[in-house]
């Protein structure tokens, strides 16, 4: 790829704005050096990076783990030794734009956005059915209510015989929201057990703006005559940090194109012994964010604002992009490019990358026009059947209208290293991956210099999430 190529501008804004002035008043722009600093993607600094995320002392970046915020503060520091722009204070970018009075080089703490998280626990759960007393383990709960009580009439109750399907009914009830009850016919015995196991390791919520329960009965019972469901839940607060860094556009301030990733992982197995390193998972894909920003900024040319995300939680549910997406009006975002696990060759060949969702707007179409002189393109998921468009981070904005998409290139129907401890460094080709950034850098710079706009993303094509679970 021709990164050495790219006609670059100076570091210096100034310096461009300088040129520019001179350019409209007495056209000698020639005199201006555009060429004086070549930005380049250095492999070292990938290889840098990588190295300090993926490392065994992180302990996998478990989101709440002491870890995990080591990692925050070497992504905070790298964007402050770059020189990009925290947002104030965590507000909206509408109301307070970009704190760029400020010099966040010694600060690089203000590029944390922390934000807190409700853990729900199960404590107590017994039900009586039409008088019989309910075997313990043939009930399960998903609330974001601490105190339950019901009798006959206070939920809305449901049958779930042997032919009907399981996981659609309890998924639309878990759109709609409320209380219910639902009694699941023992042909299901098997899903049963796995929505049990999911709701006792406990709910996280961004907010509990919706409290609503539902009540799973396994039972061959289809008349409902009475009831009583008695339930208790604790309910803590965590906190969790995203890191966020801009580069205020030089036109069009308030159009961003936002560059993300996730920096959490799994942490460490349940005996302690061994780590989830998560290289390609999704340390490749938060050193590509490093990369770029460290890039443009060094092109300083960029014409549209461009912002950074390393999010916290997406393992654990995607909390770390749904604060950050409530931070920000969706409508200015022009474009989400995030960026999972590219640390391996695509099966289409080392540093090539492929796009989920690309029916859902024309970015992937924008962003080939690009490739087409350089003989590549950007690939369409492979593996549609795996639902990738909502098992990343992208999903959140995707769904308020942004055109936001993930950029991977993992070969996910016979990775052997996916979710294993073995995803660490020595199984990525660090070659393929940094071939990968500069092919996203090529490829995105046209939505950089605000050359093109991508259509916004239907809402109404984009599945929504629960409201309970
Ligand atoms: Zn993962």
């Amino acid at each position: 790829m021709a990164t050495t190529m790219m006609r670059t501008l100076s570091t210096k804004r100034e310096k461009y704005r300088h040129c520019k002035l001179k350019a409209l008043s007495v056209m000698l722009a020639i005199t201006c050096s555009f060429f004086s600093v070549s930005a380049t993607i250095p492999l070292k600094q990938v290889v840098k990076d990588i190295t300090y995320l993926a490392a065994d002392n992180l302990k996998g970046r478990a989101s709440f783990s002491p870890e995990i915020d080591q990692a925050a503060n070497y992504i905070a520091q790298r964007f402050a030794d770059i020189g990009l722009k925290p947002l104030q204070n965590n507000l909206p970018l509408s109301k307070a734009p970009i704190n760029s009075t400020v010099n966040s080089k010694d600060k690089p703490a203000l590029f944390l956005q922390t934000f807190t998280i409700n853990q729900i626990q199960v404590q107590t759960l017994n039900m009586v059915l039409n008088g019989q007393e309910i075997n313990p383990e043939h009930l399960a709960i998903a609330t974001t209510i601490e105190q339950l009580n019901w009798q006959l009439g206070n939920a809305q109750s449901h049958v779930i015989n042997k032919t009907d399907n399981l996981r659609k009914a309890l998924t639309e009830l878990n759109q709609a929201g409320g209380q219910h009850l639902v009694i699941i016919n023992s042909a299901h015995a098997k899903s049963f057990k796995a929505y049990q196991n999911y709701f006792n390791r406990g709910l996280t919520k961004l907010s509990l703006e919706h409290r609503g329960a539902i009540v799973m009965v396994l039972s061959d019972e289809n008349q409902i005559e009475n009831y009583a469901v008695n339930a208790s839940a604790k309910i803590t607060k965590q906190s969790l940090t995203n890191v966020v860094g801009v580069l205020p556009g030089i036109e069009s301030p308030k159009e961003i194109v936002l560059y993300s990733s996730h920096y959490d992982h799994l942490g460490i197995t349940d005996d302690g012994k061994e780590i989830y390193n998560g290289a390609d998972d999704d340390a490749s894909g938060t050193t590509a964010v490093l990369n770029l920003a460290q890039y443009y900024a060094e092109k300083g040319d960029n014409k549209r604002t461009l912002m950074f995300s390393a999010f916290t939680a997406e393992e654990i549910g995607g909390f770390g992009s749904s604060y950050f997406s409530q931070q920000l009006n969706p409508n200015n975002v022009v474009a989400m490019i995030n960026i999972e696990m590219i640390g391996k060759p695509s099966k289409f060949g080392a540093g090539t990358v492929w796009m989920t969702g690309m029916k859902h707007s024309n970015l992937g179409a924008l962003l080939n026009e690009k490739l087409i002189a350089l003989n590549t393109q950007i690939y369409q998921d492979p593996y549609p059947e795996q639902g990738l468009f909502y098992r990343s981070d992208n999903a959140t904005l995707a769904r308020l209208g942004v055109p936001a998409h993930s950029f991977s290139s993992t070969q996910l129907d016979k990775d052997q290293h996916y979710h294993q401890v073995s995803d660490d460094i020595s199984s990525l080709d660090l070659s393929s991956m940094h071939k990968v950034i500069e092919l996203l850098a090529t490829a995105t710079q046209s939505l950089v210099d605000g050359a093109v706009t991508p259509t916004r993303i239907d809402k109404t094509q984009v599945a929504t999430q629960g409201k309970i679970y």
